[in-house]
């Protein structure tokens, strides 16, 4: 793999190894980056940090060369900072300052966050909530070194954060403030409305309306639906309508460079594909027998 290509994908973190063994696990996919939840994606039930073995996870991290400064946390699905039932508002802004503590404790810089769901109330509504709970996250985590990502969204439901209009009002709704970032997610983008197949339109777009230098991270991920269909239902790299020729070109790309790109794509057969998947992409060439023994 060209050096400052960085492509992982979430492994998980889990006892009795934690983070020692999420470090294996991208290792024996092939990644030098990688992404993790700090508990179970659906709860907020947290092990505590010391018992996380994170110091040895890093350890064996750096001594197989793995970009540990680029490696990205993501927070719980159960924190929707749109809500507007005030407790349950407070509720997902308390979940999400412990969760920027513990990406701090792993010594992770970014955590990604789904911005939330208006249940409801209105795209503006909702999206003032956002900007009210995320300003007191920050406000509650300043001497943090984590920089929260707001990932572009699909458009299912109620989901906020679906265009790049939005995602950059969110932002300059905190004042432009420099602990906030944007993690593009391609299948979400394509289910969204946006002609992934156009790189160079998707980066101008994202350039003019929210700034390149605030994109942190990059989901890839094939969609198993049309652009526009607003589903959220991710496909294997090359198995969907993106394609594999358009999602290999956001590796590769120039101007994104530097930017992890961390695969979410689904399990075949109960079995994780990314080691399969990260070497396709290291060989910019597609096995349509891929799945074949699983
Ligand atoms: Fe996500
Ligand atoms: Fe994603
Ligand atoms: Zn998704």
């Amino acid at each position: 793999m060209e050096k400052d290509i960085l492509v992982g994908s979430h492994v998980s973190m889990s006892g009795p190894k934690y983070y020692l063994g999420s470090i294996q696990e991208a290792l024996s996919y092939g990644a030098n980056v990688l992404m993790i939840y700090t508990g179970a994606p659906q709860n907020s039930t947290r092990t505590p940090l010391e018992k996380c073995k994170i110091d040895e996870g890093i350890l064996l991290a750096r001594e197989n060369n793995m970009v540990i400064d680029k490696f990205i946390c993501h927070a719980p699905y159960i924190i929707n900072l749109a809500n507007p039932d005030s407790e349950k508002q407070k509720f997902s802004q308390d979940i999400l300052i412990n969760e920027v503590k513990r990406t701090a404790g792993f010594k992770i810089k970014y955590l990604v966050l789904h911005p939330g769901l208006h249940v409801g109330i209105g795209e503006e509504a909702g999206l003032t909530n956002i900007i009210n709970g995320l300003k007191v996250v920050l406000d509650a985590t300043k001497d943090e070194d984590v920089i929260i990502c707001i990932e572009t969204m699909a458009g299912k439901g109620s989901e906020l954060g679906i265009s790049f209009e939005q995602v950059n009002q969110i932002i300059e709704g905190c004042n432009n403030s420099e602990k906030l970032g944007v993690c593009l997610d391609t299948c979400h983008i394509n289910d969204a409305g946006y002609d992934v197949s156009n790189i160079d339109e998707v980066i101008s777009k994202f350039d003019s309306i929210i700034g390149l230098n605030r994109l942190k991270a990059i989901h890839l991920n094939d969609s198993k639906n049309l652009r526009g269909a607003r589903k959220d239902r991710h496909e294997n790299i090359g198995f969907g309508t993106i394609g594999f020729d358009t999602l290999i070109k956001y590796v590769y790309d120039e101007r994104l460079k530097g930017i992890p790109k961390i695969l979410e794509t689904p399990y075949f057969n109960k079995k994780p594909p990314y080691k399969d998947e990260i070497e396709m992409i290291k060989e910019k060439k597609f096995n349509k027998d891929l799945f074949k023994n699983y």
